[in-house]
């Protein structure tokens, strides 16, 4: 499984996936959601604590593969500070990057530009995708868990 996606796992996705940033369920945590995928086996818990419309924190638990872990974190970091039209704008980018429809190459994504090299793994799209899925649920407050499927 590892040694066919090659040059995907950079060093960024490997940190991640190791060492996963804001894991941890915050106490004060106001929206959350579950996101599953069934291809893979990934399963996370989103947290956030929004304030008006604007996310002031962000973290998750669960276990998943190194790139749907990566993500999760990568996200969780992104997404701070940041307002809900701003994070479907972010969903929107991400989206089209791990897909390789991306409209605008020219525009710089920071850290998820790490992701990029997923859109050529379709099977790991679901992975890269699910905490923004996820996170798009515990913005709507989504009662059902999440499934990429
Ligand atoms: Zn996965």
């Amino acid at each position: 499984m590892r040694d066919d996606l090659g040059g995907l796992y950079q060093d960024v996705i490997l940190d991640h996936g190791r060492r996963p940033r804001n894991f941890r369920e915050p106490p004060d945590a106001n929206r959350r959601a579950e996101g599953y995928n069934p291809l893979c086996g990934d399963k996370l818990t989103l947290y956030l604590k929004v304030e008006g419309d604007r996310v002031v924190d962000a973290a998750f638990k669960g276990s998943g593969c190194a790139i749907s872990t990566a993500s999760a974190s990568i996200l969780t970091e992104t997404v701070k500070g940041k307002t809900r039209r701003e994070v479907e704008e972010l969903f929107e980018k991400f989206h089209q990057l791990v897909t390789g429809k991306r409209v605008d190459s020219s525009e710089d994504l920071g850290k998820l530009e790490v992701f990029s090299g997923v859109s050529e793994y379709p099977v790991r799209v679901k992975c890269a995708a699910l905490a923004w899925h996820t996170l798009r649920g515990a913005l709507e407050n989504a009662p059902e868990p999440v499934t990429t499927e």
